[in-house]
């Protein structure tokens, strides 16, 4: 039996004990206000790895941990996170090393590892719903565009960045690129082309048939789809998963006609979208998983 724990950071800290890929009582979550978005951005890193280890030791942890899985926003390599647009403190921290030490102070000696949020989502899928031998791919829809991949491949995978208009006035993403998903798809990119509207709003107005809404409605369904195509194209077809605290505004058969409008060679159409419900369950269950680096 393995026992491990699994933390998931993104605008919250969720972390939960995982035993034979299975969570064993509920979940710690901080802040407990699930409204509240902005609770960790003025956290340093050593507040915020204390934070991890509070969540983490009230855990009903009985008896020996095998390990710990942390995931983490942005590019994650060799346990340092090399960038993290939407949690910038963490940009060059070596999380692995800070993180072992403040458990190693608490007396917990397992190893820590880190790996990127949206790879624990995919790793979660490939564990929970019995993919290991699958390339699974998930997209997580929040302020950041996050895109998972399973198996782990050396690589940057930074999908929510991939440039999807040619259009020189795409300027919102948070990164400061132009023409990139994340500028179009993200949350906060959403409140910065419609200051007038909340992202709710303008999804709401399109349904009324307000014209500039639906086009941007279009526009969001349409980057999305050009990015999984792009995927698709690169890495050929499988199953992908959709998720995050925007999935709600999804809608998949318009994403199924963008995407059958783009991949068009017979071999790649072999795809299938599914919609994964907004929990941390599954980022837990996989984080948990990459603790033991065994599947
Ligand atoms: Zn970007």
């Amino acid at each position: 039996m393995s026992r491990t724990i699994g933390v998931v950071v993104s605008s919250r800290i969720v972390a939960g004990l995982v035993e034979n890929n299975k969570l064993v009582g509920s979940l710690r979550v901080y802040p407990e206000d699930p409204e509240d978005h902005e609770a960790l951005l003025d956290h340093p890193v050593e507040s915020l790895c204390r934070l991890i280890l509070d969540q983490a030791m009230a855990l009903p942890i009985d008896g020996p941990i095998d390990g710990i899985g942390v995931a983490l926003p942005g590019i994650v390599r060799s346990g340092i996170v090399e960038d993290s647009p939407n949690l910038v403190q963490l940009k060059g921290a070596r999380m692995a090393e800070a993180l072992t030490e403040v458990f190693q102070a608490q007396g917990v000696s397992a190893p820590v590892r880190c790996l990127n949020d949206a790879d624990a989502i995919a790793a979660g899928v490939a564990v929970v719903h019995d993919m290991r031998n699958r390339l699974v791919r998930i997209w997580s829809l929040g302020n950041g565009i996050g895109f998972g991949r399973f198996p782990y491949a050396e690589g940057v995978w930074e999908g929510g960045h991939m440039v999807v208009t040619l259009d020189p006035k795409e300027t919102y993403c948070g990164c400061g690129g132009r023409g990139h998903l994340e500028g179009i798809m993200g949350y906060r990119a959403m409140r910065l082309r419609f200051l007038d509207m909340e992202p709710e709003e303008v999804f709401a107005a399109a349904k009324r048939g307000d014209a500039r809404c639906m086009e941007f409605v279009r526009l969001w369904h349409r980057g999305l789809a050009a990015a999984t195509a792009t995927s698709i194209h690169l890495g050929g077809p499988g199953p992908f998963y959709f998720t995050g605290n925007s999935i709600h505004f999804l809608d998949l058969g318009l994403l199924k006609e963008y995407l059958w409008q783009m991949v068009k060679m017979s071999p790649l159409q072999n795809y299938i979208l599914n919609v994964l419900p907004n929990n941390s369950d599954v980022a837990v269950i996989g984080a948990a998983a990459w603790a033991r680096l065994s599947f």
